[in-house]
């Protein structure tokens, strides 16, 4: 029997996405109603087809930046794309989808009085003079560059969720999530730890931008989701925003040559143009969610991408 003190329905925005989908999974998993909106421009139905029979999982094609009227006890709010290739395909839309988007998802909070998670980004920080981040940090930011459309987007999207919580009251969590991976991350979307496998298995050259200095730090999407799950049941009042993500920081030549080492690839590394306002360097500083959490990741580098490897070998196997 449904039990109605602890499993409850969730809406999950962005939910055939790769973050997305994986979290629809484990709120099932808990036993929650999943009810998935998605307008699968870079999520694919691929990443639900799993889910499709599930008794308690249903889902709505939807924009967010267009009203959507259901009833739900809780929203997770994870619609944008977020590559930079995606992102800045239709910038505009990535603007609106941010911040229509937000609009529409608290205007729903606010009259189910349902609890809304952000899923923001270490973005808002552009390209950090402050290194680790902490929260405290506002960020370096070009308003007016190729990344602005999601940096500014993803920035206003907060303003909004903290202002509909100081002017409505509105019980916000809010996570900046730092570069994460794992299965069901699109293989052409460009971001950087798919272009390496993906390269490294069909035995192309590994694109390294730039000099390969600049730095990452990068969560695999189980930490992450954990993460989510537990901010969202954190106590009343917190609201973030905080960092998720885990703090070991690699060079992106160094992810390419481990890349290399764990396929056993025989590719070569080549250098191209920087994309511009690439930040050089990005590490969170989690202390926050580990005092508030009690969160700390706890899949190293190499483990996580050998599952994602295993993950699109078998995707590029089949012919996907
Ligand atoms: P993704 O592109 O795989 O997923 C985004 C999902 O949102 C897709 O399924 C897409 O179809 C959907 N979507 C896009 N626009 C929409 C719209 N207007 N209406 C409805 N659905 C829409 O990306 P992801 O990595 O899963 O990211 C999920 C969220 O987490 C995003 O909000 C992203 O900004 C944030 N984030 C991700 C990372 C990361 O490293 N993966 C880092 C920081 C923030
Ligand atoms: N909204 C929605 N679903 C709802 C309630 C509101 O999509 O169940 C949208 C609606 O488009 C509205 C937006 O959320 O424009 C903001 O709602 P809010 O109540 O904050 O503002 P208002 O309705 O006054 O514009
Ligand atoms: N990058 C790279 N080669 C690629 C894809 C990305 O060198 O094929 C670099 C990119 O310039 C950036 C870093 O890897 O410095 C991370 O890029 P990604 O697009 O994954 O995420 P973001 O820049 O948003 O952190």
């Amino acid at each position: 029997m449904k039990n109605y003190e602890t499993t409850k329905r969730i809406l999950v925005t962005g939910g055939a996405g790769f973050l997305g989908s994986h979290l629809c999974d484990r709120l099932l998993r808990d036993g929650h109603e999943v009810v998935c909106a998605d307008n699968l421009f870079t999520g694919t139905k691929r990443n639900i087809a799993h889910l499709r029979e599930h008794p308690r999982f249903e889902f709505v094609r939807h924009d967010v930046t267009f009203p959507l009227y259901i009833e739900v006890d809780e929203i997770f709010n994870l619609a944008c794309p977020a590559s930079p290739v995606h992102y800045q395909h239709d910038p505009v839309q990535t603007t609106k989808t941010s911040v229509h988007g937000a609009i529409n998802m608290l205007g729903l909070a606010k009259r189910l009085n349902a609890r809304i998670f952000q899923a923001s980004t270490s973005e808002v920080y552009g390209d950090p003079s402050v290194h680790p981040q902490t929260e405290a940090y506002w960020g370096n930011v070009n308003p007016i560059g190729i990344r602005s459309c999601y940096d500014e987007g993803k920035r206003c999207a907060e303003t909004l969720f903290f202002d509909y919580h100081r002017q409505h009251q509105l019980d916000i969590k809010v996570a900046r999530i730092f570069n994460t991976y794992g299965p069901r991350m699109h293989p052409n979307d460009g971001r950087v730890v798919s272009n390496f496998i993906v390269q490294a298995l069909k035995g192309e050259s590994i694109t390294i931008y730039g000099d390969g200095r600049q730095t990452r730090s990068f969560c695999y999407v189980d930490d992450l989701i954990e993460g989510f799950v537990r901010l969202m049941n954190s106590e009343p009042g917190f609201t973030g925003p905080v960092n998720l993500g885990n703090p070991g920081e690699f060079t992106i030549r160094q992810l390419a040559e481990i890349v290399i080492e764990l396929t056993g690839s025989k590719s070569t590394l080549v250098e191209k143009p920087l994309p511009s306002d690439d930040p050089m360097q990005r590490r969170p500083d989690i202390s926050l969610a580990q005092s508030k959490l009690g969160w700390t990741p706890q899949i190293a580098l190499r483990q996580g991408l050998e599952k994602t490897i295993a993950y699109f070998d078998d995707l590029l196997r089949a012919g996907g």
